[in-house]
């Protein structure tokens, strides 16, 4: 079996990466890491199962060889992201799902769009079924990722409808894990990045508002599950248990021991009240229904952003980049980018909140085929660095 992944270097796309190698299955990934990380499949690039392209699906592209699965991950996913960057977040969620239903159906294969709770908007029905059709403010900022999902399930319908194709939908609710941007600013890494520094957890609003967390092993079981079976209308997959920020918050500080204290910010636009998914379709059609607990999933995903933070509070120094810029490799020829000299000049810019690092990098050819994995690379492991908001790669040739 053999199966194109777009956003393969994603959060919940990487663990599908994983979990399809794990059955047995060939993976063709794409990203074009806006928010995916190299970091997030280093561990399987060497895997022969395994192929990498660099690529925007919002742009038309080809796959050689035949195709039993397309599956479509790939797009900005976080609030602060999707807001960030809300035209291409508008550009994959139509051009992008329309390049890999084409795709699909060029190749005869099972599509499969990871929808999103998001299609609910802020829900009047109380948990969400899949026959609910939502409440969404079509012109609000968040809407660019809302209407996007919504214009998907749509067109992968329409593709279903007009020619056949075998297609699934799935509505993903709240998930978290390892592998989530510290920096996303979703809630989960934001509470534990504060917790873990002893900085005030942020709650937007009164904390009142609701989400149902669930582990992503959890959540790719799921979709593994509707990716193989005969369900072509949307199912919900997520943890229906239920809780307030504010209860959210003082689980995170109990369970890392934190001395933190919570402060109250201001509430973004259009932030759903309530959410909680209603799994009986789930659990009767795909006989799936989330196994981790809360506490079991965060101790996994705290021990990760422990080992995988560099703590706040250490001098930002020129060498100190350059000692973590080590761990960066050209994945073609296996030698790190600081050993073969490629790093030329650091330029550490302190601001109030935090400092921009500028880097400059050689590369011999503009025709580096793994150049902008190599460039966000760079990127992602200075961004780890405590003290960075952000870092500024430039290529030099
Ligand atoms: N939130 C918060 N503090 C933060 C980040 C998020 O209180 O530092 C709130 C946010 O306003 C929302 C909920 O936590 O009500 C979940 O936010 P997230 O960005 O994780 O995803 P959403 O479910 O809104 O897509």
């Amino acid at each position: 079996m053999r199966v194109l992944l777009s956003g393969g270097a994603g959060f919940i796309g990487s663990h599908l990466c994983d979990l399809l190698l794990k059955k047995g299955f060939e993976v063709v990934a794409c990203d074009n890491f806006i928010t995916g990380k190299p970091s997030n499949i280093s561990h399987i690039r060497n895997n022969p199962s395994f192929k990498f392209v660099e690529q925007d699906i919002s742009n038309p592209f080809n796959v050689d060889g035949d195709l039993d699965y397309v599956m479509n991950f790939a797009s900005p996913a976080s609030p602060i992201d999707y807001l960030k960057i809300p035209m291409e977040t508008l550009r994959v969620g139509s051009f992008g799902t329309y390049n890999m239903l084409e795709i699909a159906k060029q190749k005869k294969a099972v599509f499969l769009m990871a929808s999103t709770s998001e299609v609910y908007g802020d829900p009047l029905l109380h948990p969400q079924n899949e026959e609910y059709w939502g409440n969404v403010n079509t012109i609000g900022p968040r809407a660019v990722y809302d209407e996007a999902k919504r214009f998907s399930e749509a067109l992968t319908m329409s593709y279903h409808r007009e020619y056949g194709l075998d297609t699934k939908i799935v509505r993903i609710f709240n998930t978290y894990g390892t592998r989530m941007r510290l920096n996303d600013g979703r809630v989960v890494p934001n509470f534990v990045y504060q917790a873990l520094n002893n900085i005030p957890l942020t709650i937007y609003g009164d904390g009142k508002q609701t989400r149902s967390f669930c582990y992503v092993d959890d959540l790719i079981e799921g979709i593994f599950k509707l990716l193989t079976s005969d369900i072509n209308t949307p199912v919900n997959i997520g943890n229906p248990h239920e809780m307030t920020i504010l209860e959210f918050a003082e689980i995170i500080r109990k369970m890392t021991g934190s001395k933190s204290e919570i402060v109250f910010e201001g509430l973004p636009q259009d932030d759903p009240k309530k959410r909680q998914p209603d799994i009986a379709k789930a659990k009767q059609y795909l006989n799936w229904e989330p196994k981790i607990k809360i506490e079991d999933g965060l101790a996994r995903t705290i021990a990760w952003f422990q080992f995988n933070q560099v703590p706040e509070g250490q001098e930002l120094t020129e060498k100190g980049i350059m000692q973590a810029l080590k761990e960066v490799e050209d994945p073609e020829i296996g030698l790190s980018i600081v050993d073969m000299e490629l790093i030329k000049n650091i330029e550490i810019i302190k601001h109030e909140k935090g400092a921009l690092v500028k880097v400059k990098m050689t590369l011999t050819t503009p025709n580096c085929p793994m150049m902008g994995y190599i460039v966000k690379s760079v990127k992602d492991k200075i961004e780890t660095i405590g003290g960075v908001t952000s870092a500024d790669v430039e290529i030099v040739f």
